[in-house]
């Protein structure tokens, strides 16, 4: 774990961390605030390392002196990480981190603290670690990560210094996804649908996702191969599988993903496709929908979404949508 791969995702808080510990001016107290998934824990745990490792070249920790392994391995005596037990952080877990932090360090007088989730601490827990972020020992280090900025006190806020992680581009996602090994079509599906790391991490364990792939893969098939079977089939084997509103919604962001794909073919940017797997597939059919007949497909998809919102039947709205794909 070093700077270098929070760098990808997060270059401009890794840049001023950096910036800030070579000119010896890291602040007492800091807010990392962004979506979950953006590595804001990875961060404050290079941060920490840094500040303690006894070897650092070029602000960067050695991962090799005791101080960087115990780290790694989660175990430093001051390093102290704060939870939420259960739904909040309590005053007790701040009392008990106080006075953890009146002995001097163990293994120097360097200390960090890292507060996840710290929107959840109470009101009794907030001003407890307000005091103490009041009257800062020369050598620690507070970090308070949250997705929530708005809900920590203001006093809080003003002392501290706010960096916020940007959302993960695409790409950003789809490499974290990899390295959950979930399968490169499913992962590069989910990174194109959500921004939020967390909610593509969990569509991609959802074993009904790569079904619903599956499904709507095999209805462009059928609309390019079997137009007149179209809506037996629809009806058959489709409604009955996206039976929620849910459901149904991703299914039309994953035809209008397909359709995306296939607007890509067209204007010879292969490389932005997502159904990466199905390329041959795609090439066909763009052979036999023009590129202007694509763009109307797309309309009618989004069209089809608007209806879908504002309560139109499912059956009637899919076999609407059906008849006009099919015309393609
Ligand atoms: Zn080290």
């Amino acid at each position: 774990m070093s700077w270098e791969k929070s760098s990808k995702t997060q270059p401009r808080v890794v840049k001023l961390l950096k910036n800030s510990i070579k000119k010896q001016r890291l602040a007492h107290a800091y807010i990392f605030e962004g979506a979950h998934g953006t590595g804001k824990m990875a961060v404050a745990a290079v941060l920490a390392k840094t500040f303690l490792c006894r070897n650092t070249e070029d602000e960067n920790p050695c991962e090799n002196c005791t101080n960087c392994r115990r780290i790694t391995s989660g175990n430093h005596p001051d390093v102290h990480v704060i939870s939420p037990e259960g739904q909040s952080i309590k005053i007790d877990q701040i009392r008990g981190l106080q006075k953890e932090f009146a002995y001097s360090g163990m293994e120097s007088s360097k200390k960090v603290y890292i507060v996840e989730h710290a929107d959840k601490m109470t009101v009794q827990a907030a001003n407890s670690l307000l005091k103490f972020l009041e009257e800062p020992g020369a050598d620690t280090i507070a970090i308070l990560l949250t997705e929530q900025v708005h809900s920590l006190l203001e006093t809080i806020r003003s002392r501290a210094q706010t960096l916020s992680f940007s959302p993960l581009p695409p790409q950003g996602i789809l490499e974290k996804l990899l390295e959950e090994d979930i399968p490169k079509p499913i992962a590069a599906l989910a990174a194109s649908l959500t921004s939020d790391y967390a909610e593509a991490l969990e569509i991609c364990r959802e074993e009904w996702f790569a079904q619903a792939r599956a499904k709507v893969i095999q209805l462009t098939e059928e609309l390019r191969l079997r137009p007149d079977y179209c809506l037996v089939v629809l009806q058959d084997q489709y409604l009955s599988f996206f039976k929620e509103k849910e459901q149904l919604r991703l299914a039309l962001n994953l035809l209008l993903i397909w359709y995306r794909d296939l607007l890509s073919i067209h204007l010879s940017q292969s490389e932005k496709v997502v159904f990466f797997d199905q390329l041959q597939a795609l090439e066909q059919q763009a052979l036999q929908m023009s590129q202007r007949k694509t763009g109307e497909a797309l309309q009618a998809i989004l069209t089809a979404q608007a209806r879908i919102r504002s309560n139109v039947s499912p059956l009637m709205v899919m076999e609407q949508l059906v008849l006009r794909l099919r015309e393609g």
